[in-house]
C-alpha cells in the first residue's frame, strides 16, 4: 500500500503539518488542500506520481490541524517558526505613510503633469504611481495635466498625448479628470494682467544678461519700478505682436535680496514666434506663452490640487511659486518632495530616446533596450511589479538607487505563480536516443506547484529499426556532454551519452525512474520532439535575437501571453504565428 508508505514517512508528515499550520494562520484558521499539495510537490518532485496518495495524506493532516482552535494554531507557529510571522508583519507594514494635513481637506486631489514631448519611462513612475495611489488611498481625485506650453524647445507632439494616456491606463492609474494647458492660455493671460495691474509683476524689456547682472547685485532693472499702467501697455504690445521673440518677458516680483538669485523676479510669460514654431494643437494662435512656474503654479491652485507629490529638484520652483501665491492671496498646496530614483543601467534621456528612434537606432519607443513603459510592456514586465516597487520605496526624500534586478525580482514574484511553463530549446542540436524499450508518454505539468492547471503530454516512440528517436536539446547542453555521462530528459527518461555524432549527440536509453537520475546526480535537460515543434524567436533585452524551437503546446499561445520557458526565462508572446516571436523579460 503506497498510501501507508507515505503515512509512515514521519519527515513528510512533519513538512505537511508545518505547511498546514502556516496556511491555517493565514486563512482564518482553515488551511486549504491545494496550496499544500502544490508546495510539497514543488519541493519533492519524486512524489508527483503519488499525487493522489499525497492529497489523501494532506487531507488527513488538515482534518487534525483545522480542528484546532485558531489561537492554538498561532501559538504552535509562534513557538516553532516565529520568523514566518515576522515576515507577515513586515509585508503588512509596507504601505505609504500618511499625507500631511490630509484631514484639513474635504477631498484629496493629486496630479501627474507630463510634457507630451516623449513617451513615459521608468523615470516618471514615482510621480505617477505615488500621486495616483495617494488619491485612491484617500478616496480622492487624480488629475492628468498635460504641460505643453513650450512649442519651441520642449516641443510637444500630438502622438505623445495619446501614448501617455495609454501608458497610464496600462499602469492601472485611473485618471479622474484631464486638462491640457494649451487650452488654458486665456486663463493664464487673465492672471498675468491681474498681477501686472496690482504691481506684482512687470514687463521687462532688458537684455537677459543685463537683467541677470542687476539681479545678482540685488538691484532692480529699469523696468521694475515703472507704473502698472505702463506695464499693462507693454503687455498689450506683447499680445499684439509688437515685440519680437525674446524682446519682452513678464516677471513676477519676488524679493531681490532672496538668498537664491534664481528666485529673484522669475520669468512668467515669454514670446514665442509660433509662425515659425507652431504649436501642434493650437498652431500660431498665441504668441505669448507661460513658463513652467506660471502655468503649473496657477493650475495647482485653480484645479484644486491639495497635495503636490514631486521630486526634490522642484524645491526651488515651490519657493518661486509661493511669491505668486502671496500676490494672489492664495495658500500653497501641501508639497511632498521625494528623492531621486536612479535605476542603474536604465536609459532615461528623453532627447536621446527620440533621436535614437528617429534615426532608426531603436526599432521604436518599445525597443527592448529602452526603459519606456512601452518597452517594459512588450517584455512582459507587469505594471503591478512597477507599482509595488515604487510603493515600497515610498515618498522618502533620500535618493534611492535600484537596479533592473530589483524590478525583475518584483516581477518574478508576481509571475511565478500565474505563468505556465514550457520547454524552449535555444539553438537546437539533435540527440538520437537508441534502444527505446516501449512507447513513452511524457506528462509535463503546466506548473509544478499547481497540478490542477493540467499538463502537456507528448508521446515518444521509436521511429527507426534500431528503436531510436530523434530529440532536440540545446546546443549548449549537447556540447557540454561527455561520453558515458548519464543525463535525464526532464519528465521523460534517463539516457547515457555514447558520443558526439555528425549533427549532434548519440545516446542510449537507460531507465525511466527519476530516482535513478537523482542517485547518479544526472543533469536535467529540457527537450523537444524533433518532428513536432514550433520555430521560435526570442528578442533579448539587448535587442539580439535567440533562435530556437518551442514545444508544440506553444502553438496554443496568443499574443500578450506571458510564459516561463524553463531554465531560460520569462517571455511575453508578441506574435504567435507563423514563427512564435517572444520578448525576453528576465530569468
Ligand atoms: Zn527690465
Amino acid at each position: 500500500m503506497q498510501a501507508l508508505a507515505l503515512e509512515n514517512n514521519k519527515e513528510l508528515v512533519d513538512v505537511i503539518r508545518k505547511a498546514a499550520l502556516l496556511n491555517a494562520v493565514q486563512h482564518d484558521g482553515k488551511a486549504q488542500t491545494g496550496p499544500i499539495v502544490g508546495k510539497v510537490l514543488g519541493e519533492r518532485a519524486e512524489l508527483r506520481p503519488k499525487a493522489k496518495e499525497l492529497t489523501a495524506l494532506v487531507n488527513a493532516v488538515l482534518d487534525e490541524v483545522n480542528s484546532l482552535p485558531k489561537e492554538e494554531q498561532r501559538r504552535i507557529v509562534e513557538q516553532n517558526w516565529p520568523e514566518t510571522l515576522k515576515k507577515e508583519k513586515i509585508e503588512e507594514e509596507k504601505r505609504l505613510p500618511p499625507l500631511p494635513n490630509a484631514s484639513k481637506y474635504v477631498q484629496i486631489v493629486t496630479r501627474f503633469s507630463p510634457n507630451p514631448d516623449c513617451v513615459l519611462h521608468l523615470g516618471s513612475a514615482r510621480a505617477i504611481i505615488l500621486s495616483h495611489e495617494y488619491a485612491r488611498a484617500y478616496d480622492g481625485r487624480f488629475i492628468l495635466r498635460f504641460e505643453d506650453t513650450d512649442p519651441k524647445v520642449k516641443r510637444p507632439s500630438l502622438v505623445f498625448y495619446e501614448k501617455i494616456r495609454e501608458d497610464l491606463k496600462w499602469l492601472g492609474c485611473q485618471v479622474d479628470e484631464e486638462f491640457i494647458q494649451s487650452d488654458r492660455l486665456p486663463i493664464y493671460y487673465e492672471y498675468a494682467e491681474k498681477l501686472l495691474r496690482g504691481g506684482n509683476a512687470y514687463v521687462c524689456t532688458c537684455i537677459p544678461d543685463e537683467f541677470r547682472n542687476k539681479a545678482i547685485d540685488s538691484k532692480p532693472c529699469p523696468c521694475r519700478n515703472l507704473s502698472p499702467d505702463e506695464h499693462l501697455k507693454r503687455w498689450k504690445r506683447m499680445l499684439n505682436g509688437n515685440f519680437a521673440e525674446g524682446a519682452a518677458v513678464v516677471r513676477v516680483k519676488t524679493d531681490l535680496t532672496h538668498p537664491n538669485p534664481a528666485v529673484r523676479d522669475w520669468p512668467a510669460l515669454r514670446i514665442i514666434d509660433t509662425v515659425r514654431c507652431p504649436h501642434p494643437r493650437v498652431g500660431s494662435k498665441y504668441r505669448v506663452w507661460p513658463l513652467y512656474n506660471m502655468a503649473a503654479g496657477l493650475d495647482d491652485h485653480l484645479l484644486g490640487i491639495t497635495h503636490i507629490i514631486r521630486g526634490k529638484e522642484h524645491l526651488t520652483n515651490g519657493v518661486r511659486q509661493e511669491f505668486m501665491y502671496k500676490h494672489l492671496g492664495w495658500k500653497y498646496p501641501e508639497a511632498i518632495h521625494y528623492g531621486r530614483l536612479k535605476i542603474t543601467g536604465a536609459f532615461l534621456s528623453k532627447s536621446k530616446i527620440i533621436q535614437g528612434v528617429n534615426e532608426g537606432t531603436y526599432s521604436g519607443f518599445d525597443d527592448p533596450r529602452l526603459a519606456t513603459f512601452a518597452a517594459l510592456r512588450k517584455r512582459g514586465i507587469t505594471p503591478e511589479a512597477i507599482k509595488k516597487m515604487i510603493v515600497d520605496v515610498g515618498p522618502k526624500p533620500a535618493d534611492v538607487t535600484l537596479s533592473w534586478e530589483t524590478l525583475y525580482s518584483y516581477n518574478r514574484k508576481l509571475l511565478d505563480a500565474k505563468t505556465a511553463r514550457y520547454f524552449f530549446v535555444p539553438e537546437p542540436s539533435t540527440l538520437v536516443v537508441k534502444g527505446l524499450p516501449k512507447v513513452f508518454c511524457a506528462k509535463l505539468p503546466l506548473h509544478p506547484d499547481q497540478p490542477e492547471r493540467g499538463h502537456r503530454a507528448y508521446t515518444v516512440s521509436a521511429k527507426h529499426s534500431d528503436m531510436s528517436v530523434s530529440i532536440l536539446i540545446a546546443m549548449k547542453d549537447a556540447e557540454s556532454t561527455e561520453a558515458g555521462e548519464m543525463v535525464r530528459l526532464m519528465e521523460l527518461f534517463n539516457v547515457r551519452i555514447d558520443g558526439k555524432a555528425a549533427d549532434g549527440v548519440s545516446a542510449h536509453f537507460v531507465s525511466e525512474a527519476y530516482q535513478d537520475a537523482r542517485d547518479a546526480k544526472a543533469r536535467l535537460f529540457q527537450w523537444i520532439l524533433a518532428d513536432d515543434n514550433l520555430h521560435c524567436r526570442v528578442v533579448m533585452p539587448d535587442a539580439s535575437v535567440t533562435v530556437g524551437v518551442a514545444e508544440s503546446a506553444c502553438k496554443k499561445l496568443k499574443p500578450d501571453n506571458v510564459v516561463q520557458f524553463e531554465r531560460f526565462g520569462f517571455v511575453r508572446v508578441d506574435e504567435a504565428a507563423p514563427v512564435l516571436t517572444a520578448y525576453y523579460a528576465h530569468k
